[in-house]
């Protein structure tokens, strides 16, 4: 009989944060051996437990979270997700332009579909969040990926962006607060993506899910306060700061001349009919999470659990022979170089693999966020001090048996 095939939609379409070294992980773990996850960032598992408001809204509010809500969401949420933004100077957000969505991630994907016919291109950081080169590979589009400058604290090559241009270039994505580098851009270097947006006419997808999560005093800007003329879409969501990434709960809010996109709005919104509407239950926190106090502060200040696990990490990373990083300015990763003088890896999946089964330690390989060389690598900084210092050490271990060979 003939073999089912998956379809030919999926053919360049690549999520390698959860392939085959996670698989591996996960064949370790049920033969009993224990292994520390430094790969994926879910704070609830590390111990990052949700505000009791947000866990008390969403109880009280089950028995009414029932049936369908409105498609783009139910009104008290886009409410708060509206008067939040204008708060941070974004005027132009109604109650109308909100879409609530299972998560970012849902919003990403169903924004591509929307927008992307097959050959338009769309600019992706390299390195990125691997879920928008996925989603616009899938959407017909393709991913055209600018790069970011390590020896710039992470900051984009406006130069490298402006160079990719091509009359297909439907949109620019930037990731601020950055999965998976940790930069926080400045007012100038967002400035930069306006005017490139302004002057080329593209959407500017502003992905800021980590917008809540700074460190040493960062500023975070939204990029869609700094024009009125440029659509801009902004992604948010309360799988970070609020720790609740398995409730499924994102947005994305539209602004800018949106009198120029009703067509692509009506599609957005033929889509978000189409899956009836988001995980509702979720739906209720987000008022109380935006309104309420912002518990993420004492997790990300000084003497604050994130803000010392990251401390850490970067120091004990740093002390590898061959090993440097970038602090992070902000979200939940570090993004470490393997100097090639010293390692010279050509695969680094296989680099992670290795990690995995020697050392029990599971972190993701730099190109699956479609980072252009084989020489980095992630890990999260949400696990306790004593782990993260188990495990860098592990990491140490092995990358000094990998310099003796
Ligand atoms: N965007 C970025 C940059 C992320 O790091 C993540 C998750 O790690 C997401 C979007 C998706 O988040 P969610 O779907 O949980 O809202």
């Amino acid at each position: 009989m003939q073999e089912i095939r998956q379809s030919s939609k999926l053919q360049y379409v690549r999520y390698d944060v959860r392939g085959p070294v996670m698989e591996e992980a996960q064949r370790m773990e049920e033969a009993g051996q224990r292994i520390l996850k430094l790969n994926i960032g879910n704070p609830a598992p590390f111990g990052f437990d949700a505000p009791d408001s947000i866990l008390m809204d969403i109880i009280r509010h089950l028995p009414q979270a029932q049936g369908y809500s409105d498609s783009k969401g139910i009104y008290s949420a886009r409410t708060a997700v509206s008067q939040y933004y204008e708060s941070r100077g974004i005027m132009d957000i109604s109650v109308n332009d909100v879409f609530i969505g299972n998560g970012v991630s849902e919003m990403i994907s169903m924004v591509l579909q929307a927008l992307v016919d097959n050959g338009d291109e769309i600019l992706i950081p390299a390195p990125d969040y691997p879920l928008w080169t996925g989603a616009t590979t899938l959407a017909g589009g393709t991913a055209v990926h600018y790069l970011c400058d390590e020896n710039n604290d992470w900051n984009p090559d406006l130069e490298d962006i402006e160079s990719k241009i091509s009359p297909r270039t439907k949109a620019i994505v930037l990731i601020n607060p950055n999965n998976p580098t940790g930069a926080v851009y400045s007012r100038a270097t967002l400035e930069g993506f306006v005017d490139v947006a302004r002057r080329h006419n593209l959407v500017l997808m502003a992905d800021e899910i980590y917008e809540k999560v700074l460190y040493d005093g960062a500023r975070h800007i939204n990029a869609a306060a700094l024009s009125d003329d440029v659509l801009t879409l902004t992604f948010s969501g309360l799988s970070k700061a609020y720790r609740v990434a398995g409730f499924r709960s994102g947005w994305v809010a539209v602004s800018g001349p949106k009198h120029r996109a009703r067509n692509f709005l009506e599609g957005l919104t033929l889509l978000a009919n189409m899956r009836m509407c988001a995980n509702v239950p979720a739906q209720h926190a987000i008022q109380t999470a935006l309104g309420g106090y912002q518990s993420i502060n004492d997790l990300v200040l000084p003497g604050g659990r994130l803000r010392e696990q990251r401390d850490v990490a970067y120091r004990m990373l740093n002390e590898i022979p061959g090993v440097s990083v970038n602090q992070a300015k902000g979200a939940l990763y570090l993004f470490p170089r393997l100097d090639p003088e010293v390692y010279n890896i050509q695969d680094d999946e296989n680099f992670a693999l290795q990690l995995l089964k020697e050392q029990r330690i599971l972190v993701s390989h730099g190109r699956a966020f479609n980072w252009v060389n084989p020489d980095h690598f992630r890990l999260v900084t949400l696990p306790s001090v004593e782990v993260l210092t188990e495990a860098v050490g592990r990491i140490g271990e092995f990358l000094d048996d990998v310099r003796e060979k």
